[in-house]
């Protein structure tokens, strides 16, 4: 199929959203307080919907449904990922996400969730959360008995253009101040650990103390680095993660690149500049799916886009 398909987000709105979306892309946003854009949604709580061209109007869970073919006819119930972004105008809760297995055996069969982020822009002195400083398991469960979570959690400054990869297991929040590109399994499952006290509509949020316990790898990982950037002149590469579950990469065009699509399916988002991809126009803030078989694109502009396929 030689058709790029383009999607349109779906917004969702929370306590801590604000609108750095409108502001930086130009997204027609339903409020101040909107927090995440599930720009490349197969989730039936949010849909990302095709615009323009020959599925114009369906749902991406719709084309993996009835088009198979545009996914290189990849088995599954569900579209295996989930890429939102995400405006923190204040703190997210301290979480952690089961994996494969635990979900499966704790959560009705769901899947668990790795995930990582991309720094799209962020406040001089944002941080972010990733990791902890317990060295045993019973340290882990002394300093979360006791709240001692400034000591427990690993605070790490965060700048524009950072790269974060998140196994299932590690400890991780976003920080107020951030706007970011978030690639995931497409998964619901979540165990919040800690929400700074913070009440929602005079009640606490819940807590899944145990089930963090259980699945928060002690002691933590260090960040898996990126690989390197690679100068082509034209363009730069950097795969970013390998992972499991998916494969990131950036590419900096300043003037043109082919880019391979050998893949069941290729995402891309655009993340800044402008330009063209075979012709169609393209600017910060779109979001596109490249189908099985479509071959080479050319890319074109000053624009950066992330890149994702299956592993
Ligand atoms: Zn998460």
């Amino acid at each position: 199929m030689k058709e790029l398909i383009f999607f349109k987000p779906y917004f969702k709105q929370v306590l801590w959203g604000g609108h750095r979306m409108r502001d930086v892309y130009g997204y027609t946003i339903p409020g101040d307080d909107t927090g995440e854009a599930w720009v490349i949604s197969s989730n039936p709580h949010g849909q990302s919907t095709v615009t323009g061209g020959t599925y114009d109007g369906k749902t991406l869970g719709e084309l993996w449904k009835e088009h198979r073919e545009l996914f290189g006819g990849m088995e599954g119930d569900e579209f295996p990922l989930l890429v939102k972004i995400i405006d923190a105008n204040d703190h997210l809760s301290i979480q952690v996400h089961p994996d494969d297995d635990y979900a499966f055996r704790h959560e009705q069969g769901s899947l668990g969730k790795t995930e990582c982020w991309y720094i799209l822009d962020c406040d001089e002195d944002a941080d972010i959360i990733i990791g902890h400083h317990a060295r045993t398991r019973q340290e882990l469960e002394e300093m979360i008995g006791e709240g001692r979570w400034d000591d427990l959690l690993r605070k790490l400054p965060v700048h524009k253009g950072d790269f974060f990869y998140i196994p299932s297991g590690t400890v991780h929040a976003i920080r107020k101040g951030t706007l970011l590109l978030e690639v995931q399994q497409n998964s619901d499952t979540t165990y919040r650990l800690y929400d700074y006290g913070r009440l929602q509509n005079g009640k606490p949020r819940d807590l899944h103390l145990r089930q963090s316990m259980d699945v928060i790898t002690c002691p933590c990982q260090d960040q898996t680095p990126s690989g390197p950037v690679i100068d082509h002149g034209a363009y730069e590469t950097c795969t970013l993660v390998k992972g499991q579950y998916f494969t990131v990469d950036r590419w900096r065009i300043r003037k043109e690149a082919e880019i391979r699509q050998d893949h069941p399916f290729l995402l891309a988002d655009v993340t800044s500049g402008s330009g063209a991809l075979d012709g169609t126009t393209v600017r910060a803030g779109d979001h596109l799916l490249i189908p099985a078989g479509y071959g080479t694109v050319k890319a074109q502009g000053d624009l950066e886009l992330i890149t994702t396929y299956i592993s």
